[in-house]
């Protein structure tokens, strides 16, 4: 029986003193929201529930306090936000410990992930100061083309809940570095590390009025108001495909620069040639990081038939050896799925494969006891009509499927309408380029299994989105291009 590890109680304290130091949001709201720790399903605090009339509210208010920010100097930008990156750095500790209370995963990565979020303030505080324009010759001669890149304006930025702290300072930190002002809807499972982040934006130096985040359960009735507000200009969404596709219709009414990090369905690809250690690795990581619950999570593992066997054993023999949950558990290498909806769904998806005639190598149900939580799981020959091929996991099940030659492997890489992450296994530089360039996705991990960082113009292609962030481009989402045409005597 699959045992479920308990809290740390150092740790419960010592996150009871960060929910105390939350301030939660823009006051006078008429209801309110509760967060809850889905280790146990407890209430931790309850949040103000914003409706469409308060949410305009803020629009007004970032609105006006965005001309002023617009007119400042790149330099100040730059300081405030490396400012805002030292604050978050020195609060790593409490910031983990409530990306742990409110989302579940594993301290550690609680910690990475306040590396990789706090490194984007970090990335656009160094962006703000570099040149946002360019000159170019006439062809015909006799004038002079001037490029300046000048803030988009206000932008509404939308975020998922499996990353509560990158998903949101990726957004605002290249929205404030370009000069823009921001109205930021968390998600309602997870609000309270954005609102901790943006609490301490504010102490270094971001004026109060700027960035706005609202809380909200009525996310529906917050968007229709928004987006239809003439006074906002940029909309920025990470979320599901469906949700994406409900925003790009309204961002249509208000003609909205749109910005979509949408949904994944990532194939991981190990080649006989691959290194199987670093197959194995690289595989564990892409699946089972925040516990699968991540865009760009390992969906279909494709493996050729001469490495298959020792690959599967070795990853389902890794996958049986992890240990599930609080995570605030000492040692805890997976915390519980998000809510009891995902049990259910991860359960249904297991069924439905071996149904289908999938073999359970490893795991496949949730373990008795209080807690959403879900085994790390390895289903091997994979029918391709399993749902667990044709849509998002989104949870700690590896599913396998095998292939016998590179063409056939590609071939069903990129049988899907998504293309974010495609990861190849390979120690054949050759190959590793044909592929990665065959494949349908904005990103390629090639030998490794967490490509993301702040230099990374991270973004997919098909109905996984459109735009990227991080890197200069995710800068460029936040500006819009104009020019001056000078005539020459
Ligand atoms: P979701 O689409 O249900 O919710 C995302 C956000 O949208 C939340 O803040 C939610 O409150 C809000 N929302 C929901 N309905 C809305 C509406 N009608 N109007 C405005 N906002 C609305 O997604 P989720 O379950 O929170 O996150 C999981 C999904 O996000 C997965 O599909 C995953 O692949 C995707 N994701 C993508 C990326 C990426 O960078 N491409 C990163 C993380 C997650």
């Amino acid at each position: 029986m699959t045992t479920v590890l308990t809290a740390d109680q150092t740790a419960v304290t010592a996150s009871e003193k960060v929910l105390a130091r939350l301030k939660p949001g823009v006051a006078g709201a008429r209801g309110s929201l509760t967060v809850h720790d889905p280790f146990d399903g407890s209430p931790l605090i309850d949040v103000p529930d914003h409706d469409a009339e308060q949410a305009i509210e803020t629009v007004a208010r970032a609105d006006e306090a965005g001309r002023a920010w617009a007119a400042t100097t790149p330099r100040h930008r730059a300081d405030v936000l490396r400012r805002w990156y030292e604050l978050l750095v020195a609060n790593a500790e409490d910031i983990a410990l409530l990306i742990t209370r409110e989302m579940g995963k594993p301290l550690a990565e609680a910690h990475a992930e306040v590396t990789y979020g706090s490194d984007f303030v970090r990335w656009y505080a160094e962006e703000a100061v570099r040149p946002a324009g360019n000159l170019r010759e006439v062809p015909t001669g006799g004038a002079r083309l001037f490029t300046r890149r000048a803030p988009i304006g206000l932008s509404v930025l939308i975020t998922p809940w499996n990353f509560p702290l990158a998903m949101a300072t990726r957004k605002i930190a290249p929205a404030l570095a370009a000069g823009c002002p921001a109205v930021v809807k968390p998600a309602a499972l997870t609000p309270l590390t954005t609102l901790f982040a943006v609490q301490l934006a504010v102490e270094a130096g971001v004026p109060a009025d700027l960035v706005h985040v609202v809380t909200t359960s009525d996310a529906s009735g917050f968007s229709t108001a928004v987006l239809a507000d003439p006074r906002v200009r940029k909309v920025s969404f990470t979320g599901s495909t469906g949700v994406g596709k409900v925003l790009l219709r309204l961002a249509a009414d208000n003609v909205l620069k749109s910005s979509m990090e949408l949904g994944g369905n990532a194939p991981l690809l190990v080649f006989d040639d691959a290194d199987l250690d670093r197959a194995v690795d690289g595989a564990v990581a892409a699946k089972l990081r925040n516990g699968g619950q991540s865009c760009i999570a390992a969906n279909r593992i494709l493996v050729q038939d001469g490495i298959a066997d020792a690959f599967t054993e070795a990853l389902a023999e890794r996958l049986a050896s992890v240990r599930l949950g609080s995570g605030l558990a000492p040692g805890v290498q997976l915390g519980p799925v998000i809510d009891d909806r995902a049990v259910a769904r991860l359960s249904g998806l297991v069924e439905d494969a071996t149904q289908r005639g999938a073999k359970l190598l490893t795991g496949g149900s949730a373990p008795q006891g209080p807690g959403t939580f879900f085994e790390a799981t390895v289903l091997d020959e994979v029918p391709a009509d399993a749902d667990v091929v044709t849509t998002e996991i989104f949870g700690p099940i590896a599913s396998v499927q095998r292939f016998s030659t590179e063409a056939e492997a590609v071939a069903r890489a990129n049988d899907t309408e998504f293309g974010l992450a495609g990861y190849v296994f390979t120690q054949d530089l050759d190959r590793a380029f044909n592929v990665a360039d065959r494949l349908a996705t904005g990103l390629v991990g090639i030998n490794q299994g967490v490509p993301s960082n702040a230099a990374a113009p991270f973004g997919g292609v098909k109905q996984s989105g459109l735009g990227r962030e991080g890197s200069g481009e995710g800068l460029e989402e936040y500006q819009e291009i104009r020019f001056y045409n000078l005539a020459l005597r």
